[in-house]
């Protein structure tokens, strides 16, 4: 298989070939018609300068021409390739360069049909003739024959200036030629380098090491693209298996004590150390349950993380659920003197899937109840404004440590180990109702102040219209 690279070189220098070649028909064609009409233009005012010189050449007082003169022209015209033949009408002259050069004239045109093949070797050319009448002395005529290579030859000098410029063409399509392919091998470098570094960084991904980054930054938009992408999936498999392994080690941490608390008191029983009474069996009961609750809870957080289930979202009046959880958490509320005050009037609504939210709620007002001195108060506040609903659940109890509150929604967190065992969390509420928030969409945030309360507050997108 081909590489991307060795393509780019190929096509380009294929582009620029066809290119130069088309380039090369229409100059070289240019210039051999310029040549051409050159040559003509150059023939005609040869003939018609020696046409103009023989009439000159006639002299008055002798009534006779200068045939010393007409040889000299004669011979200047064969230089320049005519072949000049006169002749008076009363035959008083009859003067051909051929009967006295005869040599020299069949040179000239051999001469002249070697420089046309050696440049156009299809040429079709031969001897030609023309003929012209001309007047002297009193009236009488007299004709020129002027013979030449036809129909048109080019001389030595034309045929060197031709040959050069078509050497200098040349040689500037062989650099431009040269110039193409290295810098198509330079575009194409900067092209494949980043994809082949991209191609390795994903092949060490593959291998499970997660986390590698490409360090090249890539001209081409869509390379940094790809670039950015298999960085950004590096970084999210290497936080998905820390975070696999996290839960794992919280899992298996969690579950170990009230195993080993199990297995004791069973282990107690069987070998009967402790007689399996009622007491007994119940606080096995309750250690089971507690652990059957958190694989429970461990399951609804992996399927909210991993967006297992669809969520079912309705308009939800914040002022009826309330009035609902008031009544569920009332024995609670009787138990520690709280008083819950809702500042909701009907038709405050929030969009979202209505049993996760009052999951939420739930999660946020057991533990405001929980962390409440006896006689506190909890405060449940809604508000709208364009995009967002923002509920508050606020409490005037223990507070949090403002160091813990960035941990506070991690999975299996506790401020107070002791405290939260004794007041039986597992620490990991806060990270459903944070799952549930960011799975809306929405974020969950907390402020608190130590011995004074805490507020936590969860902002819900608006139905969109889409
Ligand atoms: P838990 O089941 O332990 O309550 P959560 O995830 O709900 O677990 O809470 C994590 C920890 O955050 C709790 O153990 C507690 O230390 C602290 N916390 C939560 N809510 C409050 C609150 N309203 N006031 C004080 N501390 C709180």
């Amino acid at each position: 298989m081909k590489t991307i690279r060795m393509r780019l070189i190929l096509v380009y220098s294929a582009i620029t070939i066809a290119t130069l070649v088309v380039i090369a028909f229409f100059i070289n064609g240019s210039i051999n018609q310029l040549f051409e009409q050159y040559a003509k233009d150059r023939q005609k005012s040869q003939i018609e300068y020696i046409r103009n010189q023989i009439p000159e050449l006639y002299q008055e007082e002798s009534e006779s021409f200068d045939i010393q003169g007409i040889e000299v022209a004669a011979n200047a015209a064969l230089q320049n390739g005519l072949i000049v033949h006169i002749q008076t009408m009363n035959q008083e002259i009859d003067w051909d360069i051929n009967t006295h050069k005869n040599q020299e004239c069949q040179l000239m045109l051999q001469h002249s049909e070697n420089n046309m093949h050696s440049r156009y070797p299809n040429f079709v050319g031969g001897y030609t003739e023309e003929k012209y009448d001309f007047l002297y002395g009193d009236h009488k005529t007299g004709h020129v024959i002027i013979g030449y290579y036809g129909p048109y030859s080019l001389d030595d000098n034309e045929l060197i200036l031709i040959n050069e410029i078509n050497k200098i063409l040349f040689l500037l399509g062989v650099i431009f030629l040269v110039l193409v392919v290295l810098l198509t091998v330079l575009i194409s470098r900067s092209i494949t380098y980043p994809i082949t570094s991209a191609i390795t960084v994903a092949g060490k991904i593959a291998n499970g090491k997660y986390g590698t980054q490409i360090d090249q930054k890539s001209r081409n938009e869509e390379t940094q693209n790809l670039i950015d992408a298999i960085n950004d999936m590096s970084v999210k498999l290497q936080t998905e298996e820390k975070q696999k392994r996290q839960i794992t080690a919280d899992v298996a941490h969690e579950l170990r004590t009230p195993l080993s608390n199990l297995q004791g008191n069973l282990e107690a029983m069987l070998d009967g150390i402790w007689e399996p009474n009622q007491e007994k069996l119940l606080s096995c009961h309750e250690e089971i349950i507690r652990l059957a609750s958190i694989v429970q809870q461990m399951q609804v957080l992996y399927s909210l993380e991993n967006r297992n289930e669809q969520l079912e979202c309705e308009s939800i009046d914040f002022s009826v659920l309330c009035r609902s959880l008031s009544v569920d958490f009332a024995m609670k509320l009787e138990a520690k003197q709280i008083r819950l005050t809702v500042y909701a009037k009907k038709g405050d609504i929030v969009w979202g899937d209505r049993y996760k939210i009052r999951q939420c709620m739930i999660n946020l007002i057991s533990n405001a109840i929980q962390y409440s001195d006896v006689g506190g108060e909890i405060e449940l506040h809604i508000s709208n404004d364009d995009q967002y609903t923002t509920i508050l659940v606020k409490d005037h109890g223990v507070g949090i440590p403002a160091d813990e509150l960035p941990n506070l929604f991690e999975r299996f967190y506790r401020v107070d180990k002791s405290r939260s065992t004794k007041t039986g969390g597992m620490g990991i509420g806060l990270s459903i109702t944070k799952a549930i928030v960011e799975r809306h969409g929405g974020m969950i945030s907390v402020e608190s102040t130590p011995g004074k309360g805490s507020t936590f507050i969860m902002t819900f997108p608006q139905k969109s219209e889409k």
